[in-house]
């Protein structure tokens, strides 16, 4: 028997304990109140998520680091998951080896892009420093319940969900009331030349749709129980901004005032400690509002006051010192991010460079951000450009389609009954460009504990397998009640 054959073997057995265990967990929460369970339309999906399970090993054991992405191996092997399951995919080439894939189940002969639905992933990922992992980043090792690996979140858990809630329809074979179409996309984590961008430039026919379900999305733990669900309906804008400075340069024993290094460093102290003025969006007015209910009292009092004219400022103060993501869902916000200057260290440098990463409001334009910037730093020899790869604004999704409704719904049932708040996301996803394209799209996400929503995109990521099939139940309960009649 060879080592593959006996990897393989513990793999099941692994499975089949944390089947036991999942099933218990699963089982555990109580039903939401108020909300009619439809036990016709979705059965029970921990089988289904068992064998997504093996999907999800498979695809994290794909290295799609994005550069080079690579993802055509990714995109061939989801195809050859769906032909298994009688269900022609296309691999959309974009460029040399990177590829999205696509399929459709269809409503009827004349497709309606308009009430289509959209179950969006992305394939790549994001690099790793394998010296600071536990365990081989591309071994898809599941060990204690957890399945270890480089996009075992971030996003290939929601990528083998959308495949196990899509396979579940074409299983189920019930009559549709509008197509549902699964899309497994490229680039996601550079936004390059392989990109969503790029490919609704030369695809959209075969993708078009009226609404997505994609990742960013929240769901918040206090300890083990959910506290809250996020559901994402608007996203900041990041753009990038190019901060230069030249003098003459020059032997550093006989220095002048123009050492570019200096005039940097000043405009860089002068960005970074810059704060923009808080504009509260009608979608953060409404998560604060929501979250107001379920906070300690100390955090709700501030929040039920963040708009009024007398402590509104001091609020506004109060909660974003609580928390990084609440500050930047209040206001554009400004990292400066790369320094670059000098060769050696007797030279003085004729150029200095560095680069701020802004993260707009959906509503703000980078253009009084940046006359803002130029008046702060005061100093002609210090130029500030846009560089090009910038994110574009996008509308906010509605907060009043059938589709929102049904989501929240479904999200509060999914997590006993615990709120569920519009959220705008500080982060970027794909949605942004599926919303520039008139698609009303939603992010969800899957629980994780705080301590593992820190491991995305750095050291030793890592899926709880039980996070994993509450996120397949989560998605086929969302795929299937949007798109079969009761
Ligand atoms: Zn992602």
């Amino acid at each position: 028997m060879n080592w593959k054959r006996w990897s393989f073997l513990i793999g099941c057995v692994v499975a089949m304990n944390g089947g036991a265990s999942l099933r218990a967990q699963i089982r555990q929460n109580p039903p939401a109140m108020g909300i009619p369970d439809n036990p016709a339309l979705v059965g029970d999906t921990l089988p289904l998520a068992l064998e997504a399970q093996h999907w999800l090993v498979d695809l994290v054991k794909i290295n799609t680091t994005n550069p080079p992405g690579n993802e055509q191996q990714a995109a061939k092997y989801i195809a050859g998951i769906l032909a298994k399951e009688r269900v022609t995919a296309e691999v959309l080439d974009l460029t040399p080896g990177r590829s999205a894939v696509v399929a459709r189940l269809r409503s009827s002969a004349v497709p309606d892009p308009s009430k289509a639905l959209l179950l969006v992933a992305h394939m790549d990922v994001v690099g790793v420093d394998r010296s600071k992992w536990t365990v081989d980043p591309f071994g898809g090792v599941v060990e204690d319940g957890y399945l270890y690996g480089r996009g075992s979140v971030d996003d290939k858990a929601m990528l083998a969900a959308n495949l196990a809630a899509f396979i579940a329809l074409k299983r189920g074979n019930v009559h549709l009331n509008r197509d549902v179409i699964f899309l497994a996309t490229a680039d996601e984590e550079q936004f390059g030349d392989a990109s969503l961008k790029i490919l609704i430039a030369k695809y959209w026919d075969k993708i078009a749709a009226g609404f997505a379900v994609n990742e960013g999305g929240v769901v918040v733990m206090k300890g083990d129980k959910v506290q809250y669900v996020g559901l994402q309906v608007a996203e900041k804008v990041s753009v990038n901004i190019a901060v230069t400075t030249k003098g003459k340069g020059g032997h550093a024993s006989r220095p002048t005032k123009d050492n570019p290094v200096v005039h940097l460093a000043a405009a860089v102290e002068k960005i970074g400690n810059y704060t923009a003025p808080v504009r509260l969006t009608s979608i953060v007015r409404r998560y604060f509002e929501g979250l107001s209910g379920i906070e300690d009292d100390e955090t709700a009092k501030w929040m039920r006051v963040i708009d009024t004219p007398d402590r509104g400022d001091h609020a506004q103060r109060v909660l974003s010192d609580m928390s990084p993501m609440w500050n930047a869902m209040m206001r554009d916000t400004i990292a400066p991010t790369v320094l670059q200057a000098g060769i050696r260290p007797n030279v003085i440098p004729s150029e200095a460079k560095a680069v701020l990463n802004v993260r707009l409001l959906p509503e703000d334009t980078i253009d009084v951000l940046l006359n803002e910037l130029n008046k702060l730093v005061n100093d002609p020899s210090v130029k500030l450009e846009v560089m090009p790869d910038s994110g574009l604004a996008a509308p906010n999704s509605s907060m009043d389609t059938e589709f929102y409704g049904l989501l929240t719904r479904v999200c509060a049932k999914e997590f006993g009954g615990v709120p569920v708040l519009p959220l705008l996301s500080t982060g970027a996803t794909d949605s942004a460009q599926l919303r520039l394209h008139n698609v009303q799209a939603y992010g969800v996400a899957f629980p994780l504990s705080e301590e593992d929503n820190a491991r995305v995109h750095g050291d030793d990521e890592r899926l709880p397998l039980a996070s994993f099939a509450k996120g397949v139940d989560l998605i086929t309960r969302i795929a299937t009640e949007f798109s079969v009649s009761h």
